[in-house]
Order: C-alpha cells, then sequence, then structure tokens
C-alpha cells in the first residue's frame, strides 16, 4: 500500500463527463489499496475566463481581489470531485489551499509556497477518506489572505502536498502520454520518454517542453518527490521525472541498460534578438549595456559578442529575449545611444531557437559535432549558439525550425518507428 498524491489538469476534468472519468479513476487507485490525495484545477478554461471576466470590470484589478476570484475555479472543481466520488460509495472530503495548509508568502498572482502544513489532511487520510485539494491557490502567511500560485500552479500544489506527506509518487495527470523527446506536432516521429531525470526535465521545461511547469519540478527536485506525468485518457505508464538516486519502478532488465545520450530537443518560437551594432571596444561597455537591459526588466538568454573589426575598434553584440520584452529593451537602449556610444539596433522576432538535452553530454564527446552537422545537412544557418554542461542551444531562422528539428532529433537515433499517436492536447 502506497500513498499517491494525483494532479488532475483542466482538461481532465472539463465537464460532469471529465470529473466522473477522473472520480474513477480515483476510485481504482483507492480500490488497489493505495491511500490518495488529489490536486485538481479549475474546469477546462475556467482560470482564463475568470480573468476576461475581471478584466471587464477593471483595466487593473485589485491583486488581493484577483486572487480571491481566481481561486474559486478550484473550488468549483474540487467540490464537484468530491461529490462524484461519494456518488460512487466512498469518502471524499475536499479542502481549499488554505485549508490543507499550504501556507505561501505575499506575491498575489505568483505567490511561493513557503511551508506546508496538511493536519487536516493526515486527519481525514487516517479516517480513511479521500482527499481532495483546490489546486493553485495557498495562504498569505502574513496577512492570511488567498494568494494563487502562477499560472499551471497546481502542478507544484500536487508536488508540494507530495513532499509535506512523503508520498511515494506524485502522478500528473493531462491529456499527453508523457515526455516526448520532442514536441509531437513538430516531430511527428518523437517518441515518449519512460525517465528523464529532474535536471534534464528542468532545462526542457525552460527551453521550451511545455508538459511541466518549471517551478514543480524545481520543488520536486529539492524535496525529493517523484513525478509520474501521464494521461487521464489511458492507462498507460507515462514518464517518470526522477531526482538523485531514484529509480523508474517496474523496470524490466533491457530497460534498465537504456541510456540515452540525448533526452530530448526542444523547439521555441517565443524569444526576439536585438543585435546592438558599432559597440566600442573598450572595458565596460557590456556591462553598461546588460544594466540598461536589466533595469528594463528583461529576462537575457543567450548573448554573442563578434570579435572586434581591427580597422574600426567596434563590435556587434546579439542577445535573445522574450519576444513580449523586446520593445520596451529597445527604447531603453535607443535612450542610451549616446552614452553607451554604439551605432543602431537591429531588431529581429523572426528567430527560432532549438536545443538538445541529455545528461550523457557530460561523458560524451561528439554530442555537439552531430547537432552542426545535421543542420549543415539540411542546408540551415546557426546565427548563435549557446551550452550549458547538458545543454546545447542554437538560434536558427524561426520558418526553418520545425525541419532543424526534425533532421537533428533523426540524427541523435531519437526517432521512433512510428508516428506518435497523441492526443493533440495542451498537456493541461
Ligand atoms: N487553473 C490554473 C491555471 O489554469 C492552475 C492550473 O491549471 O494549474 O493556470
Ligand atoms: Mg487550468
Amino acid at each position: 500500500m502506497a500513498l499517491i498524491v494525483q494532479k488532475y489538469g483542466g482538461s481532465s476534468v472539463a465537464d460532469a463527463e471529465g470529473i466522473k472519468r477522473v472520480a474513477k479513476r480515483i476510485v481504482d487507485t483507492r480500490r488497489a489499496g493505495h491511500d490518495v490525495v488529489v490536486a485538481v484545477s479549475a474546469m477546462g478554461d475556467t482560470t482564463d475566463e475568470l480573468l476576461d471576466l475581471a478584466a471587464e470590470v477593471a483595466p487593473i484589478p485589485a491583486p488581493r481581489e484577483l486572487d480571491m476570484l481566481l481561486s474559486s475555479g478550484e473550488r468549483i472543481s474540487m467540490a464537484l470531485l468530491a461529490m462524484a466520488i461519494h456518488s460512487m460509495g466512498f469518502d471524499a472530503r475536499s479542502f481549499t489551499g488554505p485549508q490543507a495548509g499550504m501556507r505561501t508568502d505575499s506575491r498575489y498572482g505568483s505567490a511561493r509556497i513557503v511551508d506546508v502544513t496538511p493536519t487536516r489532511l493526515r486527519e481525514a487520510l487516517d479516517e480513511g477518506a479521500i482527499i481532495i485539494v483546490a489546486g493553485f491557490q495557498g495562504l498569505n502567511d502574513d496577512t492570511q489572505d488567498i494568494t494563487t500560485l502562477g499560472r499551471g500552479g497546481s502542478d507544484t500544489t500536487a508536488v508540494a502536498l507530495a513532499a509535506a506527506l512523503d508520498a511515494d509518487v506524485c502522478e500528473i495527470y493531462s491529456d499527453v502520454d508523457g515526455i516526448f523527446t520532442a514536441d509531437p506536432r513538430v516531430v511527428p516521429l518523437a517518441r515518449k520518454l519512460q525517465s528523464v531525470t529532474s535536471e534534464e526535465m528542468l532545462e526542457l521545461a525552460a527551453n521550451g517542453a511545455k508538459v511541466l511547469y518549471i517551478r514543480a519540478v524545481e520543488y520536486a527536485r529539492r524535496h525529493g518527490v517523484m513525478i509520474h506525468a501521464r494521461s487521464t485518457f489511458t492507462p498507460n505508464e507515462g514518464t517518470y521525472v526522477l531526482g538523485e538516486g531514484m529509480s523508474r519502478p517496474s523496470l524490466t532488465e533491457g530497460e534498465a541498460m537504456e541510456e540515452p545520450i540525448v533526452a530530448g530537443v526542444t523547439t521555441d518560437l517565443s524569444q526576439a534578438k536585438i543585435t546592438i551594432v558599432g559597440v566600442p571596444d573598450v572595458p565596460g561597455k557590456a556591462a553598461g549595456i546588460f544594466t540598461i537591459v536589466s533595469k528594463a526588466g528583461a529576462n537575457v538568454d543567450m548573448i554573442v559578442q563578434n570579435i572586434s573589426a581591427a580597422a574600426t575598434g567596434r563590435t556587434d553584440i546579439s542577445f535573445t529575449l522574450p519576444k513580449a520584452e523586446a520593445a520596451t529593451v529597445l527604447r531603453a537602449l535607443a535612450a542610451e545611444k549616446d552614452s553607451v556610444g554604439f551605432e543602431s539596433l537591429v531588431h529581429d522576432d523572426q528567430i527560432g531557437k532549438l536545443s538538445v538535452v541529455g545528461a550523457g553530454m557530460r561523458s560524451h564527446s561528439g554530442v555537439s559535432a552531430i547537432l552542426f552537422e545535421a543542420l549543415s545537412a539540411a542546408n540551415i544557418n546557426i546565427e548563435m549558439i549557446s551550452t550549458s554542461e547538458i545543454r546545447i542551444s542554437v538560434v536558427v531562422r524561426g520558418d526553418e525550425l520545425a525541419e532543424a528539428a526534425r533532421t537533428v532529433h533523426s540524427s541523435y537515433g531519437l526517432d521512433s518507428e512510428i508516428e506518435a499517436v497523441v492526443a493533440a492536447g495542451t498537456g493541461r
């Protein structure tokens, strides 16, 4: 008998039918003899609808009230789910985030969990009940007001519950089958991974993979929680996200041997590139530029500086950042053109970023050569390169990104024999 935490995303509880399907799945887990604690998201697009409604009554909704409003979405689904389980003859009790002991800091809209005190959940578990907790919400420790954890926050709720209750596994259910070696909508021959390390998962999520939220994976890594990302719509095993020293349950001998160098290929079309042309090549210029950029609130990703042309003593510096932040940064830089002394600014929002992630890169050489050769064979030009210990990223033309991903995926031997049959899900 195990203690299993399950999280169901909004797409799994989108309507009454979905709620009943999820209730049955929870009851099946209970029947198998396990204790079950569930974190549930708001039904379907409820959160978006509430946000739209808020925008209609106030251009900038008061943050405290917005969190109060948004937290109601999860209260609807948790109560309905508990009712559905009741009607199947099982004891189920729903709890709001605050009742479940989710204590957060005071950042409305993106609060961080500071502590979980699941006293009431433990009592209810001892009494044999199935526990349903409203995801995505907590209680501000200072003011005792309701907070929300940021979009997709129910994943974090589930992982935090699993950590606080010392659960055996945290199952995250959505409408996709698990973590794939690439986005199957971009790379049809992508394969479902049986497992991935939490370190790899963080890099995959940070570089475009959307199935799990970074914060939840970080929390799981810090607190030693095993995540199993799987589909509500099939009984199949999904993908295990393993922390230090964990191994996937139910390994057969052959599977244990499998240790691919590359876990996955991600694509990201959400970034833009800014090039600062003709920067005087003297000490302090990069410092000056990136101080301006950071004061503008931008999240810079890649940076490349060219060798200066000897004749001019000037160089070009390019960097990437989220598209939405580019306008503000361009304005901030333009305002300091004379003081920094550069010649001009170029903005390019037609770029695509491709990343290859794999812990095996640490111990294997030649991993980057495969990437560059694959791109060269496809006649795709590389504009920027950056690496971390377990990742190589390149910037290419946005309209060549999908082709780049397919050819690179294939070059690392990741292609499956058959096209992935994937519910074209949202991963939520
Ligand atoms: N309902 C919230 C959202 O849509 C939280 C979640 O689904 O995890 O972002
Ligand atoms: Mg949602």
